[in-house]
């Protein structure tokens, strides 16, 4: 920033010096001229009177000039007199502008080619009382004489204002960016600082107090998260260990005899259900903590949900009829951009857990339609519903409602967290509708951005 300030005020203070040199030598130029021109003509008067008075004696007495020529024509032009040139090689002038001009008028001026000189030059002629005329020739006064004469002074003057520049934009530089510099940015009192400068340290403080706060949050969120993992850890655990201990047990009462050889199938199928309800615990462990990590996610494709419904159906048909539960589905095709086996696994839980949670001879409805705002799928059955107080509490981890029956009912306690993070993923939004003993809906709302046409 002191770098580009340095700049700007070093270009500037240039510009500014290049502005007064022009402004200078444009006035300089102006009066110099002007000195020049009245200065000549003054000569030329004096030169006039002095032939008037002296006649050829006067031009015969001045030394011959370098920078000024001075003639003494006949009233017919021819030359009488040449400081500078042999009469006799000068041809006859009556022709020239100063000439005509100071033999009709007294006095005449012109500036024009002067092929004796071989260059440009200032003419002033004043006729004489007999008749003749006397003229001084003299080199213009041009912008390179001024120039050329000025040439020193201006160098001089060009490294003064280049050094006098650098110092002033450092000094500009440094007395600009100091303030910002000393602004303390973990909290500075804006009564300490300039006033230009109070809406930025204001900025910068409340922009502190949002890092801050966001830090908190942060902090909390992690503790929450930690907490929730170190619980997950120990439901795991605890859900692993109590088929395993199950297991462990039957089998020890089989190898040690203890078990009656016509007991021995019952004990077996325990130990068979026992390891089936581990597998699928640890089944749902793995879907759970994929959708989490979200690693190995199949890409999104559009999924024909009508499809998944039914394949769900047809794959707990005869849970359904051993439960005396009639399965339904209502509704219009609908496809959505998303992970079908996820999708699958939401529609499986769901309908699974309106069918564990069922009475018997009752229904569950699958319902899909199209909505402004995307599409719906609901499920509802004619259970025994959720009470108010644990329908917050369902999409938890392992929570149960009723924990004393889960044995019987089944279910890991994971169905509803699977549904809850596919939903995520879809950013699908979920929610309960209960009333116990009467049934649950549960409904799942696809955003427009899901739902195909
Ligand atoms: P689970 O494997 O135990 O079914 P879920 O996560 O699927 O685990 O469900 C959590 C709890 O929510 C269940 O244990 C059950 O108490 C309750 N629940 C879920 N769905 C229903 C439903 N349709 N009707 C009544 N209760 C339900």
């Amino acid at each position: 920033m002191s770098g580009h300030i340095f700049k700007q005020v070093f270009l500037v203070s240039m510009v500014f010096f290049l502005l007064c040199c022009t402004l200078f030598g444009v006035t300089a130029y102006t009066f110099t001229v002007k000195e020049y021109v009245e200065q000549l003509q003054a000569e030329t008067d004096f030169a006039a009177t002095c032939v008037e008075t002296a006649g050829e004696d006067f031009l015969q007495q001045i030394p011959t000039p370098t920078t000024e020529r001075l003639t003494w024509l006949s009233a017919d032009g021819g030359v009488l007199y040449d400081t500078a040139f042999d009469p006799a090689t000068i041809p006859v002038q009556a022709g020239e502008e100063e000439v005509q001009e100071a033999l009709a008028s007294g006095w005449g001026e012109s500036r024009r080619y002067a092929e004796e000189q071989n260059s440009v030059m200032q003419f002033m002629a004043v006729r004489l009382s007999d008749g003749t005329v006397v003229r001084l020739a003299a080199r213009p006064y041009s912008v390179m004489t001024l120039l050329d004469n000025l040439f020193y002074p201006m160098l001089l003057a060009l490294v003064l204002a280049v050094g006098l520049s650098v110092l002033v934009a450092l000094w500009v530089s440094k007395g600009v960016t100091r303030p910002i510099n000393a602004i303390d940015l973990t909290g500075q009192d804006e009564r300490d600082v300039y006033p230009e400068l109070r809406p930025l340290v204001r900025r910068i403080n409340t922009q502190n107090r949002q890092i801050q706060y966001q830090v908190e949050e942060l902090k909390t969120e992690h503790e929450k998260q930690d907490a929730l993992r170190r619980e997950f850890t120990a439901n795991v655990t605890h859900e692993l260990k109590t088929p395993l201990t199950s297991i462990s047990g039957f089998a020890e009462l089989m190898r040690d005899g203890v078990v009656k050889g016509e007991d021995v199938s019952r004990f077996g199928g325990k130990i068979y259900d026992e390891s089936r309800r581990l597998i699928t615990l640890v089944e749902d462990i793995i879907k759970l903590s994929r959708l989490d990590s979200r690693l190995n996610m199949p890409e999104k494709a559009p999924v024909d949900l009508t499809e998944v419904c039914e394949m769900v159906m047809s794959h707990l048909e005869h849970v359904a009829r051993r439960k005396s539960v009639q399965l339904v589905f209502e509704g219009e095709p609908v496809t959505v951009l998303g992970v079908e086996p996820i999708l699958y696994e939401m529609v499986y839980n769901l309908c699974d857990n309106a069918i564990k949670y069922n009475r018997p001879d009752g229904s569950v409805t699958l319902r899909l339609f199209r909505e402004a705002q995307g599409c719906v799928l609901t499920v509802t059955d004619t259970g025994i519903g959720i009470p108010p107080e644990e329908q917050e509490r369902i999409f938890e981890r392992f929570y149960r409602v009723d924990k004393s029956h889960s044995k019987e009912v089944g279910g890991t306690g994971l169905g509803l967290s699977i549904v809850k993070h596919g939903a995520l993923l879809h950013r699908a939004t979920v929610r309960v509708d209960s009333t116990p003993g009467v049934g649950t809906t549960l409904t799942v709302s696809f955003p427009a951005t899901a739902a195909l046409e």
